[in-house]
């Protein structure tokens, strides 16, 4: 047993629930309802700003995708301090009841129609979501021993949860805003941002009943118990509403990605100290996981186009009419990856347990590996659809575009779960929030470069048939070269990992 896995806590001894330890599916209900706040209003951002604060003006268009790229690639980074303040401050299920409040708070504040009041809504929402994010996915590997193989399949389900949320809650949402009222839809938009805040607040009740199964998992440390400490952590967060804000609204893509570059570098190099400080094991294994992280920034920055340069394909190159002329809507390519995440998630959490069981299960970067290539091949099909497929009118037939998010799911499930259960298996102990917080740092990063990526392929004149098939031909390559290049070094990584499987 490594020095790391000696000082880790005794689990307790928990009721199974269909194979995994019962909190397991609190979280997930938890994370459920998080995910279905998040994406139930996510979808309508960039519309609402247009709708309400340029009164429908197309002119509006650059400053709202330009808020909403900032927004996503900030959500994400501020995990990075959420997992601290779990580690050091007051704990993982503090932050996280800390968290949801500052989030609902945020969704609240959404609704209310002035554009200053709206920006720092959304501070808000990172701020809280940078709380909760992280520290909910690191409590799930607080239920699993450090040899317990179910870790990977707990994180696979659990990352279903996520995707339940995010794939119900558009469908719910998306219908209340051309459904429900007939006042303009800027009002509409407001009942998606209540509905917003009601499921948060549905996650929060949910966590702060159901905390108790935990059995004291999560708990602050002794000396991280006093009260005063939430005070300071709440007193932080006001205080960095303004600093998100200045960084959401004024920044830019460019600027911003030097922002987070410098995060990303600090934040290792306070991993580092830490592996250093507790022996070349636990060095090692900062080492393998920051590693690892840098090819996380890549296949995000690829899957990431499903909100941008997707969308502008689907919209303008796809032939979307189908049966009797009906029109597939543009809006609903957003539901299939989670839609076949939810019904592929437990093939490959069974296909892992199969494996696992003949000794075949591929080790951390080969699972990664197969994630990079699962997401090349998705552009491989681009790549025929836009070469071999056009017709007459430039289009490309409807299917290639479904079979990019299947394939692009499949990567997803073969990387995103397991990324999260390699932080705390990798993790020093005492930096397991901090590290996750990293992992959805490189998620961030890549969402935002894959803002700057799709605004290339776009060009000043918009996407065409040779613009799209340009760019996705790079992005296959360099998905395909990072891939390949992981299986080859995946020996030394595993070296590094020192028995982490
Ligand atoms: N869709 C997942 C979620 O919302 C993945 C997020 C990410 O790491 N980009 O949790």
């Amino acid at each position: 047993m490594s020095d790391t896995t000696a000082t880790l806590k005794a689990i307790p001894e928990y009721p199974q629930t269909m194979g995994h330890p019962r909190p397991l599916w609190m979280l997930f209900m938890t994370e459920f309802w998080e995910r279905f706040a998040f994406y139930g209003m996510r979808w309508a951002l960039t519309l609402y700003i247009v709708a309400e604060f340029f009164k429908g003006d197309p002119s509006g268009q650059a400053f709202a995708s330009r808020t909403y790229g900032a927004y996503l690639a900030l959500v994400y980074a501020a995990a990075v301090f959420g997992g601290y303040v779990a580690d050091r401050i007051i704990g993982y299920q503090r932050s996280i009841l800390v968290g949801a409040v500052v989030m609902a708070a945020g969704l609240f504040m959404i609704m209310l129609p002035n554009e200053q009041v709206f920006l720092f809504g959304l501070s808000t929402v990172i701020v809280g979501n940078g709380l909760f994010k992280p520290n909910i996915s690191s409590m799930v590997g607080q239920l699993y021993g450090m040899a317990d193989a179910r870790r990977d399949r707990g994180f696979t389900l659990f990352y279903m949860g996520i995707n339940a949320g995010a794939l119900f809650s558009p469908l719910l949402t998306g219908w209340l805003a051309s459904h429900f009222t007939d006042t303009p839809m800027e009002q509409n938009y407001k009942l998606v941002f209540l509905a917003s805040g009601l499921g948060m607040l549905v996650s929060l009740f949910w966590f702060w009943i159901g905390r108790r199964q935990l059995k004291g998992v999560g708990r602050p440390a002794p000396d991280q118990a006093s009260r005063l400490r939430v005070a300071y952590v709440v007193i932080g967060c006001v205080l960095a509403i303004p600093l998100v804000y200045v960084m959401m609204a004024k920044a830019g893509a460019v600027v911003l990605q030097w922002m987070l570059s410098a995060l990303f570098v600090g934040l290792s190099l306070l991993l580092l100290v830490e592996g250093f400080r507790e022996g070349k094991v636990q060095r090692d294994r900062v080492i393998a996981m920051l590693i690892i992280f840098v090819f996380n920034v890549l296949f995000w920055m690829f899957y990431e186009q499903a909100g941008s340069s997707f969308n502008f394909l689907a919209q303008n190159i796809v032939d979307r009419e189908l049966f009797g002329g009906w029109v597939f809507p543009v809006g609903w390519f957003q539901s299939v990856a989670p839609l076949a995440l939810v019904l592929l998630a437990p093939l490959v959490s069974i296909a892992w347990g199969w494996l696992d069981q003949r000794k075949l299960e591929p080790s951390i970067p080969r699972k990664f590996g197969l994630g990079l290539l699962g997401n090349a091949l998705a552009f491989v099909v681009l790549m025929y659809a836009l070469s071999s497929l056009v017709d007459s009118r430039h289009l490309i037939p409807f299917w290639p575009l479904v079979l990019v998010y299947v394939l692009q799911t499949l990567g997803e499930l073969c990387l995103s779960p397991i990324g999260l259960s390699m932080v705390t298996k990798l993790a020093p102990v005492r930096l397991v929030g901090f590290a996750m917080g990293g992992w959805f740092l490189s998620t961030g990063i890549g969402n935002n470069l894959s803002g700057i990526f799709a605004g290339h392929v776009s060009g000043k004149t918009g996407m065409t048939v040779a613009s799209a098939l340009s760019g996705f031909t790079f992005s296959f390559w360099l998905l395909a070269g990072a891939g390949a290049v992981l299986f080859l070094i995946a020996p030394l990584i595993n070296r590094l990992m020192h028995g982490v499987k």
